[in-house]
C-alpha cells in the first residue's frame, strides 16, 4: 500500500553529509599544512548553510567563507564560533553588526574602510586586504593597493581595525594565468610589507589552484565546489579526484501513459532548477536504467521509459553520485552547457533538502 508519506509527490534533494565530510577530510589532507576554509556562500552552493557548515567543521575545515555579513550572522546565531570571512559589501551593509559578531571582513576599497570607521563598533574589525590579481571582479587594483594598505595601517594605528591577511582570488582560466596572478599577488604582498603591513596569513587559492597548484596554497585554501564533490576542472571528474557528489536530486513519477512507448511524468521541472537547455541530450535514472528526457516544463519533466514497468510513486534520480548509473551534476553540466556549480546551486529553495549521513 502506498501512503503519502512513503511515496513523496514532490522533488527532493538528498544531501549526503557523510560525502561532504569525506570530501572535506580529503581536501584537508591534500592542502596541509595549509588550513581549509570551506566556502558556504549561496546557501552552501544550494546544499543548506547550517548542516554543511557543521559537517565541514567536523571534517577538519577551520574557518568558513560566507560572501556577505548576513549569512555570517546566521552562522553566529546558530552557535558557530570559528573564523568567518565575508567580502561582499554594499551601501546597505551593516558593518557594525558584522564586526560585533566577530565576522572577519574582506576589504577591497577605501569606502569600506570609511564605513568601518563610521560603524564605531565596540571592537576592532579584523580585516583581510584584497588585491585584484587579474580577475577584475573584486579587490583593489594594483594602482589602488598602496593607498588601501596605507589607509588600513592608519586605522590599525587608531585601533579601528586589525589587519590579519592579504588575499586575492584566481580566475582559474588556465595554469599560466594563475601563475601570473600568483606572481602579482606576491608582488602586492611585498609592496604592502614595505609600507609596514604585517600579515598573520596569506590566502589565494580556491578549489582549482588548491588542488593543482601547491605553491598557491599559502596559509589556507578556500575550497568551495570540490567540497561538494564536483570537479573544478573540465578534463577531470570529481570521482577521478577522489571526491563524492554530495547532492542527489530525486523526483517522483506522477503519471504513466501507455501508448506504444511509455511516457512518464516526473514532479520536477525548470521551476525546480532543471535546466531546459539539457533537454536534447539529458536522461534520468529510473528503475534500473537511463530514460531520455522528452520535455521539461515548469513543474514536470516527461521522460520516455520504453516498455518497462513504471508506477506512480517510483522515484527517478535526476542526478547523484553516479555510482548506480544515474547521471552526475557534472554530466548535466555538459548537457546543459553550464558548470556543475550552477546545477547544484540552481536547485530552487522549494525543493526540500533531506539530510542523510
Ligand atoms: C566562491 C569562492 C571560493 C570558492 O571557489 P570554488 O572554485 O568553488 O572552490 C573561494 N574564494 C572566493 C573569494 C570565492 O568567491
Amino acid at each position: 500500500m502506498t501512503t503519502p508519506s512513503d511515496s513523496p509527490s514532490l522533488p527532493r534533494a538528498i544531501i549526503d553529509l557523510a560525502a561532504l565530510r569525506h570530501n572535506v577530510a580529503r581536501l584537508v589532507q591534500l592542502a596541509a599544512p595549509a588550513e581549509v576554509m570551506l566556502a558556504v556562500k549561496a546557501n552552501a552552493y544550494g546544499h543548506g548553510l547550517l548542516p554543511v557548515a557543521r559537517a565541514g567543521l567536523e571534517a577538519g575545515a577551520t574557518s568558513l567563507a560566507v560572501l556577505e555579513i548576513p549569512a555570517g550572522l546566521l552562522l553566529r546565531d546558530a552557535g558557530i564560533t570559528v573564523p568567518l570571512l565575508a567580502w561582499l559589501h554594499g551601501p546597505q551593509t551593516d558593518f557594525q553588526a558584522g564586526i560585533e559578531a566577530d565576522i572577519e571582513l574582506g576589504i577591497s576599497a577605501l569606502w569600506q574602510l570609511d564605513a568601518i570607521e563610521s560603524a564605531a563598533a565596540n571592537r576592532p574589525a579584523v580585516i583581510h586586504l584584497k588585491v585584484d590579481t587579474g580577475l577584475s571582479r573584486n579587490g583593489a587594483s594594483l594602482e589602488d593597493w598602496p593607498a588601501l594598505v596605507d589607509a588600513a595601517l592608519a586605522l590599525q594605528e587608531a585601533g579601528v581595525v586589525r589587519i590579519r591577511a592579504a588575499w586575492s582570488h584566481l580566475a582559474d582560466a588556465s595554469i599560466a594565468d594563475d601563475e601570473a596572478a600568483l606572481a602579482e599577488f606576491e608582488r602586492a604582498v611585498a609592496v604592502a610589507r614595505e609600507r609596514g603591513a604585517e600579515f598573520e596569513i596569506l590566502h589565494l587559492a580556491a578549489s582549482s589552484a588548491g588542488i593543482r597548484m601547491p605553491e598557491a596554497r599559502f596559509d589556507l585554501v578556500r575550497f568551495g565546489i570540490a567540497a561538494y564533490g564536483i570537479s573544478p576542472f573540465d578534463d577531470t571528474s570529481g570521482a577521478e579526484l577522489g571526491l563524492v557528489p554530495v547532492m542527489r536530486l530525486e523526483a517522483p513519477v506522477t503519471e504513466v501513459h501507455l501508448d506504444g512507448t511509455t511516457r512518464t511524468r516526473l514532479a520536477i521541472g525548470f521551476g525546480d532548477g532543471v535546466p531546459t537547455l539539457g533537454v536534447a541530450k539529458a536522461s534520468v535514472f529510473l528503475n534500473g536504467a537511463r530514460r531520455p528526457i522528452v520535455d521539461i516544463g515548469v513543474d514536470t519533466t516527461v521522460i520516455d521509459s520504453g516498455n518497462d514497468r513504471v508506477r506512480v510513486g517510483d522515484t527517478a534520480v535526476v542526478f547523484g553520485p553516479g555510482l548506480d548509473g544515474e547521471p552526475t551534476a557534472e554530466k548535466w553540466a555538459d548537457w546543459a552547457e553550464t558548470i556543475g556549480d550552477e546545477m547544484v546551486t540552481g536547485v530552487m529553495p522549494r525543493v526540500q533538502r533531506v539530510y542523510v549521513g
